[in-house]
């Protein structure tokens, strides 16, 4: 079996040295437990400042994996099946199944089962929640979100359009802006090329935002309140443009646009809604059945490569959610 270890905990963007391959020995299973290998494993955002606080220098890299089930001596899950498992960066497992959760078997065989990882999985549940549970997204609104082409945010804006809103995009490439229309967005833009953000936003909706699906925090957080309507809602999920900061950063905050716009911003973690998931994901799944929902994966092949993907996905490389295959 192998492993990624994290040598050190990262200062600033993280580097190859930082990451270090292994070979691990895993016990045979026993009574009531199963052994998992490896299929698709998971890159996302969050692993960056959750590093931090939840692995040590020398531990395993923290993260979630579609496995299947090579050995079992618990009925629950017989060998052959697939499960979503947080095992880490490892390519093998001895579970005793805590926390493994099933792929859904209404599960369709033309869909890749990576899909759990991104749209029907993780990513999806955040772009469900942030806006039914912290927006409460109404027909009719107008709705802005940044990492528009990302894992997150392309589920985020296709719900949007499905619930009958007007959803304007930003991302950092012109093929993830080609995407964004693909999927329906009605005004998108390249927030890097667009030279002021600030009319980028007023052009793309005059009438200002009901809605910021937040995903980028920094200059652009602070240049989109600015363009809220009054009593405005945001959902406060990722912050990704400060995630590489050596320095945690420091004001100024818009706080008078908060008070003049009486705008309501509130942050969240999808594991809030946990006993929601099993629901959600069956919606998310019948949505892509149905041809509402689409999705784009960023594959990297070999798990070898794992640092690579991870560090490409936070330079932006990835269009939809950013996977390794084994
Ligand atoms: P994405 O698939 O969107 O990948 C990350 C993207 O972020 C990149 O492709 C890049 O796209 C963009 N990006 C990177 N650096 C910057 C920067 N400096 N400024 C602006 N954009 C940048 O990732 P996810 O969809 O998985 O995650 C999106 C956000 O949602 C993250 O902030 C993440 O932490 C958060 N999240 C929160 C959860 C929660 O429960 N609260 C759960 C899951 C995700 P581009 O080319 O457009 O710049």
């Amino acid at each position: 079996a192998k492993c990624w270890v994290m040598t050190k905990h990262f200062d600033g963007f993280p580097k190859t040295s930082d990451f270090e391959l292994k070979e691990e020995e895993l016990p045979e299973p026993k009574d009531g437990e199963v052994l998992l290998e490896a299929v698709f494993l998971s890159v996302d955002p969050y692993m960056r400042p959750f590093s931090r606080f939840r692995v040590k220098e020398g531990d395993v890299m923290i993260g979630t994996q579609v496995a299947k089930v090579i050995q079992s001596r618990n009925p629950a899950f017989p060998v052959g099946s697939h499960v979503v498992s947080n095992s880490g960066w490892r390519t093998h497992t001895v579970s005793d199944g805590t926390g493994l959760t099933p792929i859904l078997p209404e599960w369709p065989k033309d869909v890749s089962l990576s899909l759990a990882l991104g749209t029907i999985g993780m990513p999806g549940l955040t772009a469900v929640y942030g806006i039914e549970e912290v927006l409460g997204l109404q027909k009719g609104e107008t709705l802005l979100v940044n990492a528009a082409a990302g894992a997150v945010g392309s589920v985020v804006g296709q719900i949007a359009k499905i619930k009958g809103c007007k959803v304007v995009g930003s991302a950092g490439t012109d093929a993830k802006v080609a995407y964004l229309r693909e999927l329906g967005f009605d005004e998108v833009f390249n927030y890097k090329t667009v030279g002021s953000l600030e009319e980028a936003l007023r052009k793309a909706s005059p009438e200002g935002y009901d809605c910021f699906f937040e995903n980028v925090g920094g200059s652009f957080s602070t240049v989109a309140l600015q363009q809220m309507k009054n009593f405005g809602r945001i959902a406060v999920c990722g912050s990704i443009s400060v995630y590489n900061d050596s320095t945690p950063q420091t004001g100024p905050y818009p706080h008078l646009t908060m008070i003049l716009k009486q705008l309501k911003m509130e942050g969240f973690m999808q594991s809030r809604w946990e006993h929601k998931h099993p629901e959600t994901l069956k919606r998310l799944l019948a949505w892509v059945k149905e041809g509402k929902l689409h999705y784009r994966e960023h594959v990297t092949k070999g798990f070898e490569n794992m640092p690579a993907a991870f560090m490409g996905m936070l330079q932006g490389e990835n269009i939809g959610k950013a996977v390794v295959a084994v």
